[in-house]
């Protein structure tokens, strides 16, 4: 290791920015939140510097580079845009014995300043040794993502409770095990929904029986978002890292089951059309039989739980059972297949509303109003609906939507294999047919779907020739 990692506290110390810049002044920001006495020294300063110094949080000395701004200061950091003066700093402060970084500039620097992840008290440092600065800042936004920001809030919990923890829990095995269980189960969600009180409550009942935790059982209902692993949301990683067992769709793609956590059991719990309902009380009992076994429980589902998803059926089911779960939003296939094929849901010029629906099987189709389908000035999103594409053709035309009506149909949205077929809708049924659409696919009608053919900027756009 070329480096020797540190982390230095500077409350109340003064420390001197050479530099009137920006860099300067994110510099002296950083100086400032770490309680030091900030002295900036320039000809002219920043806007915001100027203002720091006009409401005195920062001391400046006017003019160019000089020897005596070194006195008493414990480090320095050179940000002009001279290297000449850079390098004045860096060697006037080597011979006084003072800390001298350059930015941007390894070689003149006796110290580097790392990327940052702030989760206070907790900090995560990320140094290249000034080698490759942009690596380190791709990195830090790799962990700034990754490390819960209720990991802030826990840490500080745990600092101020150290001493009772320690006479709670004398032996260290114990102590461990009671870490482990502080910084992945309840009490970090509590802090996660912003209830820190609950959190220490939780947690100080838990020293008070002698560490004696509660199960640490829990569900969380989370979207997957529709196959590109990118529409994940940050939260649904977050949990997926911390899941003991996931119990996932078939429609989860492989790319985001691979981003949970590795030793997570996986199982898929895929329904097969026909024995639907022996599935969800399949599932029912599955979720229940973990969470009762104090496993902290992700059921993944495509897109959005709550959207035609059976989300809101199993959060009842929970409820029942004394089980409260959380849901993670995902981003639903309407949404995400309309992006994917250059679709605006919504246009200020053609439609003001959009309608979610689901053509599963004919029971669900005899339930749709199909005279309000018919209206034009709205879109419609038929989830489900590849099996019933003659119907549900039919049924619009019967009803006055016209047969010229456009329409975009999306199999395998933002997948690697998406196709979209565009056309109108009189030739649906047999466009589809013709090149063999099949699930999963998402069906848009109205005047937006033609904007596919245009628009469309991901995965294949088929070529439509009249139907036979
Ligand atoms: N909860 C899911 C929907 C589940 S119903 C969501 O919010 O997206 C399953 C239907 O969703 C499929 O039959 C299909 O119509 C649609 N769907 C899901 N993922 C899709 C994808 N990647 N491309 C096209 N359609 C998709």
């Amino acid at each position: 290791m070329g480096l020797y990692p540190l982390f230095a506290d500077l409350a109340g110390l003064p420390v001197l920015v050479v530099g009137g810049g920006r860099v300067a002044e994110r510099k002296a920001a950083a100086l400032l939140d770490a309680g030091a006495q900030v002295r900036v020294g320039a000809p002219q300063l920043s806007r915001a510097l100027a203002q720091w110094a006009a409401a005195g949080h920062i001391e400046h000395l006017e003019g160019l580079f000089q020897s005596a701004w070194l006195d008493d200061v414990w480090l320095v950091i050179a940000a002009t845009d001279d290297r000449s003066a850079n390098e004045d700093v860096a060697s006037q402060a080597g011979k006084r014995r003072i800390w001298a970084n350059v930015v941007d500039d390894p070689q003149l620097s006796r110290f580097q300043v790392p990327a940052v992840i702030d989760r206070s008290p907790l900090t995560v440092a990320v140094s290249t040794a000034g080698a490759a600065p942009v690596l380190a800042r791709r990195l830090r936004e790799k962990l700034e993502s990754e490390l819960d920001p209720a990991l802030g809030p826990l840490v500080a919990l745990a600092q101020r409770h150290r001493p009772a923890i320690r006479r709670a829990l004398p032996e260290l095995p114990a102590r461990r095990a009671f870490y482990d269980w502080l910084y992945e189960g309840p009490v970090l969600s509590l802090l996660r929904d912003a209830k820190s009180l609950q959190a220490e409550q939780t947690m100080l009942e838990v020293l008070e029986q002698g560490g004696k935790m509660p199960s640490v059982g829990s569900v969380v209902l989370v979207g997957a978002g529709p196959g590109d692993p990118g529409l994940l949301t940050l939260q649904a990683l977050r949990v997926l890292n911390q899941a003991d067992v996931i119990l996932h769709d078939r429609l989860v793609s492989l790319q985001v089951l691979a981003m949970a956590r590795r030793d997570a059991e996986r199982i898929d719990v895929g329904k097969r059309i026909g024995d639907r309902h022996t599935r969800q009380d399949e599932i029912h009992r599955l979720l229940l039989k973990h969470v009762r076994a104090g496993r902290r429980v992700v059921r993944l589902k495509g897109g959005d739980p709550f959207v035609f998803g059976r989300g809101g059926e199993e959060m009842a089911f929970l409820r029942q059972h004394g089980i409260v779960c959380e849901v993670v939003p995902g981003i639903t296939a309407a949404v995400a297949c309309a992006a994917y094929a250059g679709v605006p849901l919504t246009h200020r010029e053609h439609v003001q509303s959009v309608r979610l629906l689901t053509a599963h099987g004919s029971e669900s189709l005899g339930s749709l109003d199909w005279a309000m389908l018919a209206y034009e000035r709205e879109t419609l999103a038929i989830y489900m609906g590849v099996a019933q594409l003659d119907t549900l053709t039919t049924r619009l035309i019967a009803h006055g939507r016209s047969p010229q009506t456009p329409f975009a149909l999306i199999e395998n949205g933002t997948r690697p294999q998406q196709r979209v077929l565009s056309g109108v809708l009189g030739d649906l049924p047999a466009l589809a047919r013709q090149h063999a659409m099949g699930a999963p696919a998402l069906l848009i009608i109205g005047s937006v779907a033609a904007m596919a053919c245009d628009h469309g900027w991901f995965g294949e756009l088929l070529p439509v020739r009249p139907p036979p």
